[in-house]
């Protein structure tokens, strides 16, 4: 038996022999396994005895042979790493080609991507409605249009508002003068108080904000909700903090702090929860005001409640909300390091449209100011007109829409829609 068994183990070495042969080996470097190739094999006698004696020999050679790979992976890596690193590298280089190739389409146009980036999130691409982009490219003539229409708006500026005892709500603007087209982009962004200074605009992805760096707060919030918005998508944040992109910095959640004040939204939480950049966003303090916590958690929360009740019925709300600042800063009680101004009045201006297809098909406005404290009073008891807010806070609502229409709307003291409670 122990003649065969070294008769086998050369057969074994010369296999191993071979096999380095052929991937180019040194023998030398291999010493070390030849020993574990040896204990492997007479364990493998001792627990095999029963075997024939060619079960045993074809065992040996499998284990040798796998043997003899381990030790040729020794020298695989190297190469390995060398491949591995290659094809990375290539992969890279291919990414950011592909990347760079999307950027230039999407700023050509061609393809319907926006790469914006933000401050919080990085990178943020877009992917439009298809819908809506198919519709821009078949029908391009009403999207130009709706251009020319915000370029001739923008250039009047809004002219003065008449009093007007029409309602609030109009469809003759649409049939008079024959736009029957979508309301242009940007309607919800008003038109600052020209007798200032301290204005900063922030566009956010969820809304857009005027901040006042003088009382450490936005004179302005703007935002859409359409029936999609209204759809809960993340839970509340609560991650208050400072607003890095404010130039002049904004106020901080230490200001609120023992002030006595609630750190009260303006765009609300509950109307950001579609997106989690969106209601991340909604946090930040110049999106804040300090509300007396029975108005903000009272009378506020219900109408903040009821304007979600308005968009539920509508294509699409137009939002603008804020404090009324009718005075110099220093004519208000103030809060924290950063003296935030305490208003002493908060406003809601919206504008509802429904649509049939693409033609407009109502248009209702509503305009609220409601003072900054307790009350056990409906919201609707603080209805007021556009105009009063105009009036009050100096700022131009709608100026994009035409003028027939914006007069007739900001004029208006009783929306046609019953209001919800
Ligand atoms: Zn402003």
């Amino acid at each position: 038996m122990a003649k065969k068994g070294d008769h086998k183990k050369e057969d074994v070495n010369k296999t191993k022999a071979s096999n380095k042969k052929e991937a180019g080996i040194k023998t030398d470097k291999s010493k070390k396994p030849d020993h574990d190739t040896k204990k492997k094999q007479t364990d493998s006698k001792q627990t095999d005895k029963k075997q024939s004696g060619d079960e045993q020999s074809a065992r040996k050679k499998i284990i040798i042979n796998s043997q003899t790979v381990s030790d040729l992976s020794e020298h695989l890596p190297i190469k390995g790493k060398h491949k591995i690193g290659k094809r990375l590298l290539i992969a890279f280089i291919i990414l950011i080609c592909l990347c760079g190739l999307a950027f230039g389409l999407s700023k050509a146009g061609i393809i319907p991507i926006t790469i914006t980036y933000l401050e919080d999130q990085g990178l943020l691409i877009e992917f439009p409605d298809p819908a809506e982009f198919y519709r821009q490219k078949t029908h391009p003539e009403e999207y130009a249009q709706t251009d020319l229409q915000k370029e001739d708006s923008t250039a009047q500026g809004s002219s003065a508002v008449q009093g007007s005892s029409a309602t609030a709500q109009t469809e003759s603007g649409v049939t008079e003068t024959g736009n029957t087209l979508l309301l242009p982009d940007g309607l919800e962004i008003p038109l600052c108080p020209t007798d200032s200074h301290d204005h900063e605009r922030r566009v956010l992805s969820g809304f857009t904000l005027c901040y006042r760096e003088d009382y450490e707060q936005p004179e302005w919030v703007a935002y859409t909700i359409t029936p999609e918005k209204l759809v809960k998508e993340t839970e509340r944040a609560n991650n208050f903090r400072a607003d890095p992109q404010i130039s002049t910095g904004s106020a901080t959640p230490d200001d609120y702090k023992a002030s006595g004040y609630d750190r009260g939204h303006l765009a609300p939480a509950a109307d950001m929860a579609y997106s989690d950049a969106t209601m991340r966003e909604s946090f930040y303090m110049s999106n804040m005001s300090p509300q007396e916590p029975s108005f903000n958690r009272g009378i506020w929360n219900n109408l903040e409640n009821d304007v979600r009740a308005i968009a539920a019925g509508c294509d699409c709300l137009y939002v603008i909300t804020g404090p009324v600042l009718e005075k110099p800063a220093s004519k208000y009680a103030h809060i924290g390091t950063n003296e935030v101004s305490v208003p002493e009045y908060y406003y809601k201006v919206l504008l509802a449209v429904t649509y049939e297809g693409t033609q407009r098909e109502s248009v209702t406005s509503y305009a609220y100011i409601v003072p900054n404290g307790k009350t056990d009073e409906n919201p609707s008891k603080f209805i007021c007109t556009i105009d009063d807010v105009e009036k009050r806070t100096g700022i131009d609502f709608f100026s994009l829409l035409e003028d027939g229409l914006e007069n007739e709307l900001e004029a208006g003291t009783k929306p046609t829609a019953e209001i919800i409670n």
